[in-house]
């Protein structure tokens, strides 16, 4: 059993796709353990996105992610954080697998929809950024 971190991000939920995007992670055996709507701050997205702090696309990484809500959940399950960036297809949309959220939803590869944790370290530091023990069940 293997828990990972999701994001819903502010292009699928203005479109109104955040029970379509929560439905294919039930549907592909990921439950969801946590979830809340929320409004990144802007030291929020710095500091969730810290790694990439060196990167060209940083500034508007950052303002994307704070120009609406997000959804973030705690999905789990089997193999949740390899099967969860399956479920997303690739960074880029336009190279992103027929049938993947990514594919169906997104635009390009500022505005792509959804993020889930790489790794399993990094997946831990993610959840722990965003909830406590008491709101994962
Ligand atoms: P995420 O971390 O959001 O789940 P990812 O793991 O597929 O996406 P990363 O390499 O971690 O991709 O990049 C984080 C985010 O930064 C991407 O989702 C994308 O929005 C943006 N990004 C990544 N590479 C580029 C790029 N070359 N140009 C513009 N934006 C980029
Ligand atoms: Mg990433």
């Amino acid at each position: 059993m293997e828990r990972t971190l999701s994001i819903i991000k502010p292009d699928a939920v203005a479109k109104g796709v955040i029970g379509k995007i929560l439905d294919r992670f039930e549907s592909n055996g990921l439950k969801i353990a946590a979830t809340r709507k929320m409004q990144l701050s802007r030291a929020d997205a710095e500091a969730f996105y810290a790694v990439h702090s060196e990167r060209s696309f940083f500034g508007d990484l950052v303002d994307f992610m704070i120009s609406g809500p997000v959804v973030v959940s705690v999905l789990e399950g089997e193999n949740a954080i390899a099967k969860n960036r399956q479920l997303m297809g690739a960074t880029n949309p336009k190279e992103a697998e027929a049938g993947t959220i990514r594919a169906d939803f997104a635009e390009n590869i500022d505005a792509n929809a959804v993020h889930g944790s790489d790794s399993a370290e990094n997946a831990a530091v993610e959840i722990a950024f965003f909830f406590s023990g008491r709101e994962i069940a």
